[in-house]
């Protein structure tokens, strides 16, 4: 939608959005909305910085509203080991003027009231870093392409893309074919598949994550930052007067697991219903949450939901256009970081659709040439 959005910034107003479902119906209605600058590749910080410039702005670029709040993200630790892995990037993010500070005990405190700290060796705080609404979002870049001119048509579903001599010309729907100089699959964990019509493999999967939330109200906590504890991969942020809580997924023998341990054998596309929250999540969280705030020593869940993130095997999205297919583009595979990136993504496939190249960042690192070559370029991320 973003991509549509930043075409018609460009005067490109011959272009349609082919949605399978209603939009925001795929893996952006589950996420936290957390944006934050404070990753461990280079790439991923500057995409941010040129995210949340366009986040900071979002209702004057599209006269919508979208509630972000730059209320930080505070990583807390436990662990000698836990400090070592915050303080690591700490020269990267000076370099690029990222703001970001190891914060002990006491700052942490302030930060955020009731929280229990005689266990914490400390943390690293990102000033700059907050939360949004992505389906907000989604709404706010929807409304504005759509008065640029651009085609949204949604319950229609693409079973194939058409290729011609090598080259993708456009893709066959159940409501009819749609011819196209250029095809961009922003198709999230429902890639692979499609673009096996055109003979190329993709390797992203989906990988369940879960969100609960607490109705509170929580009077004091309603602007701290997105909260995540290194350790447990418990995160929590306000929405509102009520909590949302991500954490991570829970093995049979309760182990933590904060993502996959390797790709499966094929890649497959989600079912588009959505699935129940493992019943365990309950009670990790309330006693997650229970041992680091106060306030959260009887917490009700009020809602809880479980969305796929889109996994690539290094963690990293793949963007640009495909090498050896003409006419086929990829912005897909975000691997639990998309909401924040979108901006900045989307601006990038722009440039490589119209232009030829990317210049705004060199996204060359994001091609899916890398899974071609086993090159790897990056740290996997996932919290
Ligand atoms: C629990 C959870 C927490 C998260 N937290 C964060 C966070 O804090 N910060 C952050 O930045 N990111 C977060 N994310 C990740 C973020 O939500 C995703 O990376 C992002 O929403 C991906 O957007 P997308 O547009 O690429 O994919 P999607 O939202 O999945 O959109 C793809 C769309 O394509 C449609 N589609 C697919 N195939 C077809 C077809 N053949 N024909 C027509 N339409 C098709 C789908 O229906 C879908 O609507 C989280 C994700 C989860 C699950």
């Amino acid at each position: 939608m973003a991509t549509a959005f930043f075409l018609g910034e460009r005067g490109e107003t011959d272009v349609v959005l082919v949605e399978q479902s209603w939009l925001g119906s795929g893996t952006t209605k589950g996420g936290l909305g957390g944006i934050r600058h404070q990753f461990v590749d280079e790439l991923d910080v500057r995409l941010s910085q040129v995210a949340t410039e366009f986040w900071r702005d979002f209702e004057s670029f599209t006269s919508s509203a979208h509630d972000f709040e730059q209320n930080g993200y505070l990583f807390v630790a436990e662990t000698a080991d836990g400090m070592a892995a915050l303080r690591a990037p700490m020269p990267l993010y000076e370099r690029l003027g990222v703001e970001v500070e190891m914060v002990g005990p006491q700052r942490i405190a302030r930060l955020v009231p009731g929280i229990r700290t005689d266990d914490l060796k400390g943390g690293r705080f990102g000033a700059r870093d907050g939360y949004g609404v992505p389906v907000d979002a989604l709404a706010g870049f929807a409304a504005a392409a759509a008065l640029e001119g651009v085609r949204l048509v949604e319950h229609v579903r693409v079973d194939a893309l058409i290729t011609e001599n090598g080259r993708v010309i456009g893709a066959r729907t159940n409501d009819g074919e749609i011819r196209a100089d250029r095809v961009l699959l922003a198709t999230g964990a429902w890639t692979a598949p499609l673009a096996a019509t055109a003979g190329v493999r993709v390797p992203i999967w989906p990988y369940r994550r879960s969100i609960m939330e607490a109705a509170g109200p929580f009077p004091k906590l309603a602007s701290i930052p997105l909260v995540i504890e290194w350790e447990s991969g418990l995160h929590f942020r306000p929405k509102g007067a009520a909590q949302r809580f991500a954490m991570p997924n829970l093995t049979a023998d309760g182990a933590i697991e904060k993502g996959p341990a390797a790709p499966p054998p094929s890649f497959d596309a989600p079912a588009l219903d959505s699935a129940d929250v493992p019943p365990q999540f309950e009670s990790w969280v309330k006693a997650r949450g229970a041992r680091r705030m106060e306030p959260f020593a009887h917490l009700k869940i009020t809602d809880r939901w479980s969305c796929n993130y889109e996994m690539t095997p290094d963690e990293h999205p793949i963007v640009g256009a495909v090498p050896g297919t003409p006419g086929l583009y990829i912005a897909a595979g975000f691997s639990g970081h998309g909401f924040m990136h979108t901006p900045a993504t989307a601006q990038l496939i722009v440039e490589e659709l119209l232009d030829g190249k990317a210049t705004t960042l060199d996204i060359a690192d994001l091609s899916i040439e890398r899974f071609r070559t086993g090159r790897r370029p990056f740290t996997t991320t996932v919290l």
